[in-house]
């Protein structure tokens, strides 16, 4: 029976891209080795790491502008600290629209201030605060550019002296946006990337080199740059298949194409949700993600009767995180249209 993948992370790849990477597994584009016993420093996976990082920084627009491309290990969380360690000489700001910034948050206070410029926290991060000023003194603003707990977005990034460090690992290369602005970007694979084990970091170069603390050498993104994301063994197949992604990503016109898509999707879907009485979005409409939507019953005790609904009908991944309750339905880039429309019409039906 054909399932419909709503999960929220690890989540959806598309079927042409599993078949390769399937294919990968056995041949490597030909190869005659399998992508799973080549050598990280050989010149196939040399090949493929380079062919990630470019088509990173081609589908951004940050070709020649003083950025790299890492692909880490440690997932987002570890990121939080890498961060702090390797940013913060003595204070940062945050602005905390979720349990993701929160950790961030958390970590980062091992190395130094935490200003917390904004919190949505009182309303259980159902909305992104934008009232709020970040002071010129900082040595970096952090924040999380989509909140795949609740399903908040940020639309509208500042602009500012210091480095803007920002967290996409539910919404990278989902929407057009002015790359340039950010001094670090890092993003969890698994999301809207390709498969959990890799962390893609974005860096720009100069904003290094200004703390004076010892790092250790594996958190350090120096000795990364320094080889180019091989100092010890990365997530080779990882890293394989977010290239797939990547490749793919360009062949359907890139960034602004696939924006186009994401939109469609979601606001074909918040429309249902609004015109339909038996459902409520549960974010401020104006915060409201094109990644990951949730929502609710306006009528909770019919949901023994939905989940039986749409666990029947093939779908997967619905349930909204445990510290929000209700649904979610994850629309990353690799949610086809079609899916979507099927998820309308069940609760339609509903
Ligand atoms: C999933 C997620 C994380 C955690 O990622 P890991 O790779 O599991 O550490 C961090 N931030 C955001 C926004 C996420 O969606």
């Amino acid at each position: 029976m054909k399932k419909y993948n709503f999960n929220a992370g690890p989540s959806i790849l598309s079927t042409e891209i599993l078949k390769e990477a399937a294919k990968a597994v056995q041949n490597l584009e030909g190869s005659g080795l399998s992508i799973l016993e080549i050598s990280h420093r050989s010149p196939a996976f040399t090949a493929i790491i380079q062919e990630a990082q470019e088509l990173v920084l081609e589908l951004t627009g940050l070709q020649g502008k003083g950025y790299r491309v890492l692909f880490l290990q440690g997932g987002a969380s570890l990121q939080f600290l890498m961060v702090a360690q390797n940013l913060m000489h003595t204070k940062a700001a945050y602005l905390n629209t979720g349990r993701w910034s929160s950790s961030a948050m958390q970590e980062a206070q091992l190395f130094g201030e935490v200003i917390e410029v904004a919190s949505s926290a009182d309303k259980n991060f159902t909305y992104i605060p934008t009232d709020y000023s970040i002071a010129e003194d900082i040595d970096y603003f952090h924040c999380t550019s989509n909140n795949t707990v609740a399903g908040t977005q940020i639309k509208e990034f500042p602009t500012l002296q210091s480095p803007l460090v920002c967290d996409m690992s539910s919404d990278i290369f989902s929407r057009v946006l002015d790359y340039s602005k950010f001094g670090l970007i890092y993003a969890g694979a698994q999301k809207n990337l390709g498969p959990a084990g890799t962390t893609l970091v974005m860096i720009k170069e100069s904003i290094l080199g200004e703390v004076n603390r010892q790092i250790p050498t594996m958190l350090d993104y120096k000795t990364h740059l320094a080889k180019n994301s091989v100092f010890n063994t990365p997530s080779v197949y990882a890293i394989y298949v977010s290239l797939l992604t990547l490749r793919a990503l360009k062949e359907q016109g890139g960034i602004a194409a696939i924006e186009e898509k994401n939109k469609k999707k979601a606001t074909l879907f918040y429309q249902a949700l609004d015109a339909l009485p038996a459902f409520e979005g549960i974010v401020e409409a104006a915060a409201r993600s094109l990644m990951n939507i949730t929502f609710k019953l306006t009528d909770s005790s019919r949901q023994e009767e939905f989940d039986t609904t749409w666990q029947k009908a093939g779908f997967v991944g619905l349930k909204g995180h445990r510290s929000v309750g209700g649904y979610r339905a994850s629309l990353y880039n690799a949610q086809p249209l079609e899916n979507v429309e099927r998820l309308i019409d069940l609760l339609n039906k509903f």
